[in-house]
């Protein structure tokens, strides 16, 4: 009712107001579905979770792409617990011995597992049962026929009010469409909560029964700073929070508004922001959000969820379409980085104890020359045609380099032989993302044309934490000072050799950051599409 006002916990800061649009729980209604047939449950089964597995992986590609790992890592635990052998395993059974619909066994175990999660005294265990329960409507909707076309799409400028908000459904949600997140269930370390406060929405949580006491269309005002959330309020308080809105709202267009500056610090100093892309097709909202280049394709990409890598001539397709996009803007190609978190079957990586510390990268490709060549050769034949550069993930030696740099050579003289036209010397830059070559960067700065340094496996390697574990997610941790001591290092050894520096892991987003890249003298920021504005807005407010 107006007037009304309710206390949950502010878990994503900030204020909105906006009409209240109610996401119902529509669980399909699977009442009607009769067995028919365990062989034909069983594959129903196994095809409603390939659905789910390619669609949530195409969703994962698209966040990392975004920087968005924190919800990138939410999806993979998802993948991680459809994967666990007695899931699956155990809906098959149920289907043989008790002439269950795989409809029914999906829910029957899956609801298990939840409960079992549900009564844990471990807060992370009980998260997982929010999990648990996403894969089970995602395997039902599947099920019925309902897929990835039936996700709720909100109304512009709303408040999405749900019981629960799903990691999927948040996902993706559209920042420029939601202006603030109200739920019952979740707290400030609930996977809803993380992801909210990633893409900067405000967020309340924990009030009881939001999703009948709201009602569609109503105004709300949500201040997600004190955890209140407003029905229709009149008078003064409206007024009060009218602008604390306005300061949030205007904060975020004048962002937007350095899509289209140069970037140029006070001090009259020329930087560059550049974007992250994954996928060709992302070139376009690179140059769109105001990236005055690509600082980093990860072509990864383009190998994965098929059974063979793509040929020469189709990644040539794929780097000129880049640089096509791009207008004639630099556009830095990163070579193959499988292994690690970047799951490529078919290259049969081995299974590793430690695969971040395994045969990964720039160490897989340099014992899989053939692989390797067909993509130099198909870089060095597209930047005959746009503005391209090279670069090397997880370098750890001088050896590497000069190893990937004999090849770049053989491709070179093979091309000339062949009469194919292609640029030679192509500019090859060096990823920062090991403490070794931190800790040789002045050497390796020697080899190498430019730098881009990695902090998010930078930061995973010096401090001996790694990015996707909860248990140790305050280690995990850019801003602690052995890493910061580390960029600052690498940045002195760029600029002692001549050598421009870029960042292309997340931190060079972070604003309270930049000042310190700044400082140091850092050339140029790599950064999601979606932070290429904000990023420039920081870099120009340095002195
Ligand atoms: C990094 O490690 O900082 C980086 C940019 O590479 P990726 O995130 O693709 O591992
Ligand atoms: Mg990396």
């Amino acid at each position: 009712m107006a007037g009304d006002r309710y206390k949950g916990a502010a878990v994503s800061s900030g204020c909105a107001i906006g009409r209240a649009v109610i996401v119902k729980e529509s669980a399909p209604d699977v009442s009607g579905a009769r067995f028919s047939g365990a062989e034909n449950e069983r594959r129903r089964l196994d095809e409603a979770a390939q659905k789910y597995i390619t669609s949530t992986k195409k969703l994962i590609a698209s966040l990392k792409n975004d920087g968005r790992f924190d919800n990138a890592a939410i999806l993979e635990g998802h993948l991680a617990m459809l994967a666990d052998p007695f899931m699956l395993r155990r809906m098959k059974e149920l289907i043989g011995e008790d002439s269950k619909t795989a409809e029914q066994a999906a829910e029957e175990v899956c609801s298990s597992f939840s409960r079992m999660f549900d009564a844990s005294g471990d807060e992370l265990t009980r998260r997982r049962s929010a999990d648990v329960n996403e894969i089970k409507s995602s395997l039902i909707n599947y099920l019925c026929g309902r897929g990835e076309e039936e996700l709720f799409v909100p109304e512009d400028g709303c408040v999405l009010v749900a019981a629960e908000f799903t990691p999927a459904m948040t996902s993706r949600l559209d920042a420029k469409r939601v202006r603030a997140l109200v739920g019952e269930r979740g707290g400030a370390t609930s996977h809803s909560a993380i992801i909210a406060r990633s893409i900067g929405i405000p967020c309340v949580l924990g009030i009881e029964n939001a999703a009948s006491i709201f009602k569609d269309g109503e105004t709300l005002i949500v201040d997600a700073d004190s955890g209140e959330v407003l029905v229709s309020p009149g008078g003064a308080e409206a007024k009060h929070y009218e602008e604390l809105a306005k300061k949030h709202t205007q904060s975020r267009l004048l962002d937007e508004k350095y899509a289209r500056l140069p970037t140029v610090t006070k001090g009259g100093c020329v930087k560059k922001v550049f974007a992250n892309i994954a996928l060709p097709a992302d070139a376009a909202s690179a140059a769109d959000a105001g990236a005055e280049g690509v600082g980093l394709f990860r072509t990864e990409f383009l190998y994965m969820d098929r059974e063979s890598p793509p040929g020469e001539e189709e990644q040539l397709e794929a780097y000129l379409s880049v640089a096509s996009a791009m207008g004639g803007r630099e556009v830095i190609i990163r070579t193959l980085d499988a292994g690690g978190d970047k799951h490529i079957p078919y290259l049969g990586i081995p299974a590793e104890e430690n695969p971040f510390m395994g045969l990964r990268a720039i160490r897989y490709c340099l014992k899989n020359t053939q692989l390797f060549k067909t993509q130099l050769r198909a870089v060095l034949r597209a930047a005959a045609q746009g503005n391209i550069k090279l670069m090397l993930p997880l370098v750890c030696t001088q050896g590497e380099v000069i190893a990937a740099k004999k090849l770049v050579l053989q491709c070179e003289s093979e091309l000339e032989a062949e009469g194919v036209p292609f640029k030679k010397g192509v500019p090859l830059g060096v990823m920062i993302e090991t403490p070794a070559a931190v800790l040789i960067s002045d050497i390796l700065a020697g080899e190498a044309d430019f730098f881009s340094i990695g902090t998010n496996d930078l930061t995973g390697y010096i401090m001996a934490a790694d990015r996707g574990s909860g248990d140790v997610a305050d280690l995990y941790d850019v801003q602690n000072p052995a890493v910061l001591r580390a960029i600052k290092i690498v940045i002195k050894n760029a600029k002692a050799a001549g050598i421009e520096v870029g960042m292309c892991g997340e931190a060079a987003s972070l604003p309270e950051l930049v000042p310190r890249l700044v400082e140091w003298g850092l050339d140029e920021f790599s950064v999601s599409p979606a932070a290429v504005a904000k990023t420039r807005r920081a870099v120009c407010g340095c002195p």
